[in-house]
């Protein structure tokens, strides 16, 4: 009988489900412009130098180091302009001694040259050999302006100030050697992540295939939005809700509608779904009332691995894997959450979302925890983990509030009933009341798990 069977703790719930969930889902390439939020599936290294040639970190001039030791502004060093080297421009210009070459930042140096003088050590000469723009506005000593668009080049510069041989060049492989480790799996790839990809000419990544998901709702009372609701009916929160968390996890999604109290409705669904998908989420069905059929399906689709844990909301809760393999020749998991809407976001949040994570190659659940203090008191049946929904204190311009030790401040978003879905809408967070405390009083502390920013 169900009610003799043990009930088990989150943590051993999310053990077993993790270890039923097996490897990652196969690898593929993503383009870089579908690759944010994909996780890596290898480690990348870099075939090419970053950058792949000295350049030149500031405009000014490529010269010999040892040509202008011992510059400054009292006792210039002239130089001959011999050329000008542009970013993308070709370098090949030869430096005799004495000589400088007018540099772009980013442009390759020329390979005579050792060092680079920023233009704001310099003074431009004009064509009869005086001096230009000799003063900053207001600065009272020798500076040059910079040099301006479309400017001919002059025919000599004085420099103000000596360099060291290397200044302002960024060297050849500075940044990235070939063949160093340039990106880690097993993390979500991000804008920067793209764009090193992009700098070392990589226009794809090898990351996890997405999970895809199909998501039910089971219930003779549902009707989709916009459906007449009748005397008795109830609009279907929880698919656009389940659909929702799926994505936001990184999954595709099938949407696999609403069926009916019947073995025959859910199986007549869920068997031809189980070809296209990696993950069945159900909800509503999975207690013990007569017309609760999920676990039934469950059993003639595959194996049950669990079935009551002791959290709240959510205990109604059930795992499990087919035996029909999908499409990839996987196994495809099946959860069976709570109807109650709150129940069955929060149990998507404990259960679905770490085996979505696992799926995706992220290593282990991903848990967005912080520190708070609750402000209003908190109550929860003992025995069980309980996951209140709270809203965190801001500030008038909407930012977080946190104490001299970091901690924020929680309050009940509402009334904690499984029903109460205004309360789950108005969260920021769930409030996690460990099993042996059945209340807390305000001002004592408690860790929270995000819900959104
Ligand atoms: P059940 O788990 O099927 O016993 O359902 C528990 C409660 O959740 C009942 O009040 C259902 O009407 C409600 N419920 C079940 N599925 C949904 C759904 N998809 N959207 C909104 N409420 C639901
Ligand atoms: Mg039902």
């Amino acid at each position: 009988m169900v009610k003799s069977e043990p009930m088990l703790s989150v943590d051993e719930a999310q053990e077993m489900l993790l270890a039923a969930v097996g490897d990652p889902l196969p690898r593929e390439f993503a383009a870089l412009e579908d690759a944010l939020d994909r996780v890596l599936a290898e480690s990348i290294e870099s075939s090419r130098d970053l950058p792949a040639w000295d350049n030149s970190a500031m405009d000014g001039y490529a010269v010999h180091a040892e040509d202008i030791v011992g510059a400054t502004p009292e006792r210039p060093v002239r130089l001959s302009v011999v050329g000008e080297v542009r970013a993308g421009g070709s370098p090949d210009i030869d430096l005799p001694p004495g000589c400088a070459v007018r540099i772009a930042t980013g442009a390759r140096v020329p390979a005579s040259a050792d060092a680079v003088v920023p233009v704001e050590n310099t003074i431009a000469v004009e064509a009869g050999g005086g001096r230009l723009s000799a003063d900053a506005p207001g600065s009272g000593s020798l500076s040059s302006t910079g040099f301006r668009a479309n400017e001919p080049i002059q025919e000599a510069c004085f420099v103000t100030s000596g360099v060291n041989p290397g200044a302002h060049i960024r060297r050849r492989g500075e940044d990235v050697c070939a063949g160093v480790h340039l990106l880690e799996p097993h993390r979500r790839v991000g804008p920067a992540q793209i764009a090193m990809a992009a700098a070392v000419g990589l226009g794809s990544l090898p990351v996890h295939r997405r999970p895809v998901a199909g998501v039910l709702s089971t219930g003779d009372e549902l009707r989709s939005v916009g459906q007449d609701l009748g005397d008795s009916g109830i609009s279907d929160a929880n698919r656009p809700g389940l659909l929702a968390m799926c994505r936001e996890s990184g999954a595709l999604t099938v949407d696999l509608g609403i069926a009916a109290d019947s073995l025959e409705a859910l199986l007549g669904t869920l068997r031809p779904a189980l070809e296209r998908v990696d993950v069945v989420i159900v909800s509503g069905g999975v207690s013990v009332g007569p017309y609760d059929v999920v676990r039934a399906a469950f059993e003639a689709l595959g194996r049950v691995e669990l079935w009551r844990v002791a959290i709240q909301p959510g205990k109604p809760f059930a795992f499990g894997r087919s035996m029909p393999r999908n499409s990839d020749g996987r196994q495809v998991l099946l959860f069976g959450l709570p109807g109650n809407p709150v129940s069955a976001l929060a149990t998507f949040h404990l259960f679905v979302r770490p085996a979505l994570d696992r799926l995706s190659g992220l290593p282990s659940p991903t848990v967005d925890a912080d520190r708070a203090i609750t402000e209003d008191r908190m109550c929860k049946s003992a025995g069980k983990r309980g996951f209140l929904r709270v809203t965190v204190g801001r500030d008038e311009h909407g930012s977080l509030v946190r104490d001299g030790q970091g901690r924020l401040r929680v309050r009940l978003a509402g009334r904690q009933g499984s029903h109460v879905l205004s309360a789950m809408a108005a969260a920021d967070a769930l409030a996690v009341v460990p099993e042996a405390i059945d209340e807390l009083e305000p001002g004592a502390e408690v860790e929270i798990r995000w819900l959104r920013r």
